[in-house]
């Protein structure tokens, strides 16, 4: 109950628009699941210099991401699990997600065959498992690029890579930069104009 509790109080903090009501059932499920894994502060995962080598070496932007976001990933498990032995296990929905790559589930099942025949990933045994475990960890190759949000790990590789993207200034979350004057991502950018609206109208209207 003291977990619930907890993320209650850090929900509540950091996450605008919360109800407590509408989150209960989510938290009390990762309350039940956490009690099965040791707390682990992860601030965040290193990847060297001889891991970023071999996504590069793919040249293939698409691949690339989801390489990216399969290391990132496995990397995240062996610190939670020093016994997770680079296994990766995430629905197919939820790592295209993470890697920012928007594509039908018959592609997704290509994609990963690629990763396969470039020697980069093996799945398991069972047919019916997702389970995929990533074969170019190099721990003891030099660390270069430290990864500390996992929301969007497809646009850290791209950010990496030169391209344009900018952390919300309110959330933090990655966001393609598409003009100068742009600071927020979505979500927030809509937060802070109805808030906008609601002083504006207690300012000018409400009196
Ligand atoms: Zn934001």
């Amino acid at each position: 109950m003291n977990i619930i509790k907890e993320l209650n109080t850090f929900m509540e903090k950091n996450y605008s628009n919360y109800n407590s009501v509408d989150w209960f059932s989510s938290l009390e499920k990762y309350a039940t699941k956490a009690a099965k894994y040791p707390l682990c502060e992860c601030n965040g995962v290193w990847i060297t210099e001889n891991e970023l080598k071999t996504i590069n070496e793919i040249h293939d932007k698409v691949l690339e991401r989801l390489a990216f976001t399969l290391l990132c990933l496995a990397k995240f498990r062996n610190f939670r699990n020093p016994n997770n032995n680079n296994w990766v296990n995430y629905s197919n929905g939820e790592i295209y997600s993470i890697a920012c790559i928007n594509t039908t589930a018959f592609e997704k099942d290509i994609k990963f065959n690629t990763l396969k025949e470039l020697g980069l990933i093996e799945y398991a045994k069972k047919v019916d498992n997702l389970n995929i475990q990533v074969l170019y960890i190099d721990d003891d190759s030099e660390n270069k690029l430290f990864i500390s949000d996992f929301r969007k790990l497809g646009y850290e590789w791209r950010l990496y890579k030169g391209e344009k993207y900018i952390r919300c200034a309110d959330c933090g979350i990655l966001v393609k930069k598409s003009s100068n004057r742009k600071k927020y991502c979505k979500d927030c950018g809509k937060n802070i104009k109805n808030e906008q609206n609601k002083s504006y109208y207690y300012n000018n209207l409400g009196k």
